[in-house]
């Protein structure tokens, strides 16, 4: 069926979305603050709206792919008045949990419906139609939003309520970002040992040391010719990208009181590393940063 949606955000991933829902045949009214990428969307058979007031006025779905929390409630602000009673708001930024438990409150004031649905995947999915949305909120407004995530997604997984979308995706990158830095600490320690990067690959990813971090996304040249180590370290999925999702997890983590040392120690570490390398390096360069800082 045919939807009439509104796309807010129409970024590195917010644009190739959107086309994707074009693709699928839904009718995609599109808004971005940036005028380059909101006449970039349009080449792609999004319809160009000059406000978000003017992109949500009689939509049925809203999504939304926006850097951080407060652009989703300050813009939630600006849709809850101007869209129609009912309206589904599907929130696909990567934000802290609590703002998206916030954002499903402050729609159900206002007679509206919401879902947060953040994806993995990065540009590379959300381009090939390939990512994965976690998503909390109803089974009903789950139920509803498929046909769209699917159009935009090879997989959606209904997590739980309110911000259980952003409770998996955070829990799951905390075990990216330490099992990462875990992966390259073996690798500068097997090469202080005299340990062949090639030897410790084929041995831990046939072991028990076995994750992705190694065996897709190897932080060293070599022994996985397709990761980022063998392009000098092109994302990928950017080191700053993996410092923010660790910062939201080390938010919920004291928020919550939580004992996860690691977790908040791999929040620090790439956020010190994001510094440096920003947007440019992919997060496993920082096996870079745990080798020059090794025997000092
Ligand atoms: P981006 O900065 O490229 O895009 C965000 C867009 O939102 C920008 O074009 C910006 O102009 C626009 N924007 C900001 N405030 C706005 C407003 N009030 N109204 C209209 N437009 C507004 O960011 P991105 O890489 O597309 O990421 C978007 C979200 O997806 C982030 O939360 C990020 O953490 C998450 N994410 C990104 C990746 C990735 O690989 N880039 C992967 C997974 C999740």
């Amino acid at each position: 069926m045919s939807r009439t949606v509104a796309f807010i955000g129409l970024g590195h991933m917010g644009a190739p979305m959107a086309a994707n829902l074009v693709k699928a045949g839904h009718r995609v009214r599109g808004h971005d603050l940036v005028p380059d990428a909101l006449d970039g969307a349009t080449r792609t058979g999004v319809e160009p709206a000059s406000s978000a007031v003017d992109a949500v006025a009689d939509v049925e779905v809203v999504v939304t792919m926006l850097p951080m929390g407060c652009h989703v409630l300050d813009l939630y602000d600006t849709v809850l008045s101007a869209a129609r009673p009912g309206t589904l708001l599907v929130d696909c930024s990567t934000i802290d949990v609590a703002d998206a438990r916030t954002a499903h409150e402050r729609a159900a004031a206002a007679g509206m419906r919401a879902l947060d649905a953040p994806v993995s995947g990065g540009v590379v999915g959300a381009e090939a139609a390939t990512l994965t949305f976690m998503v909390g909120g109803g089974e009903a407004e789950f139920a509803e939003a498929r046909p769209l995530l699917e159009a935009m997604g090879k997989k959606a997984v209904h997590c739980g309520g309110a911000g259980a979308g952003q409770a998996a995706k955070i829990c799951n990158n905390m075990i990216l970002g330490v099992s990462m830095i875990a992966v390259s600490e073996a690798f500068v320690l097997g090469e202080s040992l005299g340990l062949s990067h090639q030897a410790l690959y084929d041995v831990a990813s046939t072991a028990s040391g076995q994750c992705w971090a190694l065996s897709v996304n190897c932080p060293v040249p070599g022994p996985v010719p397709t990761s980022p180590a063998n392009s000098d370290y092109r994302p990928g999925f950017a080191a700053s990208l993996m410092a923010k999702d660790l910062g939201l997890a080390a938010n919920a983590v004291k928020a919550g009181g939580v004992q996860a040392e690691l977790g908040l120690r791999a929040a620090e570490l790439y956020a010190a590393y994001a510094e440096r390398a920003g947007a440019a390096e992919d997060f496993s360069g920082i096996v870079r940063t745990i080798r020059d800082q090794s025997g000092e």
